[in-house]
């Protein structure tokens, strides 16, 4: 069995054209790697069905996956339609309502209750990302709003609204939030992503509840609002990950600052060791085509090359019409990328160590690039060390191994990290012996390879990460690839 090389991750919105077992075996065949459930549709019903299957597909299919929960925070939506969507004409005059009821022409539901109050005659809302624009020309009694397409299209249920310019409510957790993390950390999903963070704050009282329930999944932020740009580096060192949220981000701070911003973010966390995805339509015109568009192709490489651990997919994979061919593209343009790019491995040691593992982490892909070792190996109880040597990019493979399933999940977020099972160890023995023949029975390795190992030490303290060593496969002493029955595990290569 061949392990998948590809170094950046891709991450994959599940929805009605993914939601069943057999379409979420396929998605892990076409290279997913971690599974987005967006708390923005479907119900908890839907959800613990999807969280099920995967926990399933990930024993029987030996493929780590981990489980991403999106918590819509304070967005405001439109509501639903009659027909599941509905088409505005610029030009034409439509009515907007906060009542409680089902879309038609011309008239468009929100479950905004604030919404007329907050808009005044002259002001602009966008919906869907900001794809359709409207203009309030008239108050029209307390629940409804006379509207002026601008910019018209296709409008779906659900879909977004933002108005730029009003007060949207404080908190960044809502009441429907706080039930559906009670509901996600009970359903042990890995990731908690909050939207439309601010400020450090945001993540204290997240971690605090996160904490409070005992649960081990992490956070990430999306940041989507100015206010949180101006705040990133905190928010930033508080998260355990990073999603730079294009959709909202981009009607919130203009487009043409889109892309700046991006690189901005992205750089911070590569020197941060914090994991970042990038996010939202990088293979939209595949929500409907076979095949992406020559700037989507782009976007997908940039965003590689600019340091993205992970890519994200939406709709494409959640309602699109060819969920995994999107999958499948993604993987192909990454594996290009990374074929092709010198500069991408480039290992850059200018900054200061944050900490011990940073020292070891930065010593291990120095040594393994001068020592042209194969494999990076990472003992880790946590993954954090497995996070900061994939941070310096190296090209050796890193491999974190573990014996506790969720710290496998949760490493599907990361940069380069393939993950190994091993059994709890106690000697140094332990440690050589199982490693060497997962190497070697998984093709990772071949007996007389150099590799580096990282670990704590005292082993028995099952301490942080303070040294590492350089080993020969199938060399030591130890290393008597004993026909011990372990149970390993790691990913198999997509299809694609
Ligand atoms: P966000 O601001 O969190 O990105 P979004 O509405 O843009 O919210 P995405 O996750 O980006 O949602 O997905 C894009 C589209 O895919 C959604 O607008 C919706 O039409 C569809 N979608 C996603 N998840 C589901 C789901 N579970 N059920 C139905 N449709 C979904
Ligand atoms: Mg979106
Ligand atoms: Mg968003």
């Amino acid at each position: 069995m061949k392990l998948c090389d590809r170094r950046a991750k891709i991450v994959a919105t599940i929805g009605p054209a993914t939601a069943s077992k057999e379409a979420l075996e396929k998605a892990i065949r076409s290279g997913m790697n971690v599974a987005r459930l967006n708390f923005s549709h479907g119900t908890h019903e839907d959800h613990a069905k999807v969280i099920h299957w995967i926990r399933e597909l990930t024993v029987s299919m030996n493929a780590p996956v981990s489980l991403l929960q999106d918590l819509q925070g304070p967005k405001v939506r439109v509501g639903r339609f009659k027909e599941g969507s509905i088409t505005l004409i610029p030009g034409e005059k439509v009515e907007m309502t906060v009542e409680k009821i089902q879309g038609e022409a011309k008239l468009i539901p929100s479950d905004f209750p604030e919404l007329i109050e907050s808009v005044q005659v002259g002001s602009r809302i966008l919906l869907d990302d900001g794809l359709i624009e409207l203009l309030v020309t008239r108050k029209l009694s307390q629940s409804r709003l006379e509207v002026e397409v601008i910019y018209g299209g296709l409008l779906k249920d659900r879909k977004g609204m933002n108005l730029p310019g009003a007060k949207l409510p404080v908190e960044c957790m809502t009441d429907k939030d706080l039930a559906d993390l009670k509901f996600g950390l009970a359903q042990s999903v890995d990731y908690v992503a909050l939207s439309f963070v601010r400020k450090g704050k945001d993540i204290r009282q997240l971690r605090e509840m996160i904490d409070a329930a005992n649960s081990s999944a992490k956070i990430i932020a999306k940041i989507e609002m100015l206010e949180a740009l101006e705040n990133l580096e905190e928010i930033a060192r508080l998260s355990d990950a990073v999603m730079v949220a294009r959709g909202d981000l981009a009607v919130e701070v203009g487009q043409s600052r889109l892309p700046g911003f991006q690189k901005k973010i992205i750089t911070l966390c590569n020197r941060l060791g914090k994991p970042v995805i990038t996010a939202t339509q990088m293979l939209d015109s595949m929500v409907e085509n076979p095949r992406p568009t020559r700037a989507e192709i782009t976007d997908v490489a940039n965003a590689v090359l600019d340091g993205s651990d992970a890519l994200m997919l939406s709709a494409e994979s959640a309602s699109g019409a060819y969920p995994f061919k999107c999958i499948q593209t993604m993987h192909e343009i990454i594996v290009e990328v990374e074929r092709n790019e010198e500069k991408y491995y480039k290992l850059s040691l200018d900054d200061e160590f944050l900490s011990v593992p940073a020292a070891i982490g930065a010593s291990a892909s120095l040594s393994a690039l001068k020592l042209k070792a194969t494999a990076i190996v990472c003992l880790t109880t946590t993954g954090k060390t497995a996070n900061i040597i994939a941070a310096f990019r190296p090209r050796a493979k890193i491999l974190a191994v573990t014996d506790r399933i969720d710290v496998l999940n949760k490493l599907e977020l990361s940069w380069g990290i393939q993950t190994l099972t091993i059994q709890p160890y106690k000697t140094m023995e332990d440690i050589l012996v199982q490693v060497d023949r997962l190497l070697v029975e998984y093709g990772l390795a071949r007996t007389g390879d150099r590799i580096i190992v990282t670990l704590g030490q005292p082993i028995e303290a099952n301490g942080k990460t303070n040294s590492m060593f350089v080993h020969t496969v199938g060399a030591d002493q130890f290393s008597r690839l004993e026909d011990k029955d372990l149970p390993l595990r790691c990913r198999r290569n997509p299809m694609a």
